[in-house]
């Protein structure tokens, strides 16, 4: 059976610790899901269409990620599209914290979704994409925090 795993977020923006979790769980899975979730509390700062067509950039050539939206419970996404996995990364333990009762509450809703932690590579754990989204408020250059292929520029607010 297919091994299919759904890494859900934000991504606002997708940064390189996101790039290096997924490019790392392809070792894992035979197909990973890159689904940015909509319904969340969280108001966007970049734009849905522009942060999926970035993680599109970043995986263009790869067949074995596929990128889509949900405005579901992630249980539900991860259901219809036959995903028995969720992806996630660790950075710190308040990381873990949350991390922890998000994947037990899942896990209480649908059984048979496994969650699968990674934990972020040292160069990767100062970098959030909160701390991305200042850096750009205040004009400096975030470009270094976030994959080649994505042109912040591209949203400038
Ligand atoms: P959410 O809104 O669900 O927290 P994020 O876009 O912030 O979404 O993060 C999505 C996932 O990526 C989470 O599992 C988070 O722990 C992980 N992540 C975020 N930043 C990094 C990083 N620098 N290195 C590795 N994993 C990260």
């Amino acid at each position: 059976m297919e091994k299919i795993a759904v890494f859900p977020g934000s991504f606002d923006p997708f940064t390189l610790g996101h790039e290096s979790i997924v490019r790392r769980g392809l070792q894992i899975f035979d197909k990973i899901i890159v689904a940015i979730g909509t319904n969340t509390d969280k108001a966007d700062y970049f734009p849905l269409e522009t942060r999926l067509g970035w993680i599109r950039k970043v995986f263009a050539g790869e067949p074995r990620i596929e990128v889509a939206s949900y405005n579901s419970l992630t249980v539900d996404f991860c259901k219809k599209a036959g995903a028995r996995f969720l992806l996630r990364g660790l950075r710190t333990a308040a990381d873990f914290e949350y991390e922890r009762a998000i994947a037990q509450v899942n896990h209480a809703m649908e059984k048979d979704l496994e969650v699968v932690f990674l934990l972020t590579l040292p160069e990767h754990t100062f970098i959030n994409s909160t701390l991305v989204r200042e850096v750009i408020k205040y004009g400096g250059d975030a470009s270094k925090f976030v994959p080649a292929a994505i042109d912040l520029k591209e949203a400038e607010k």
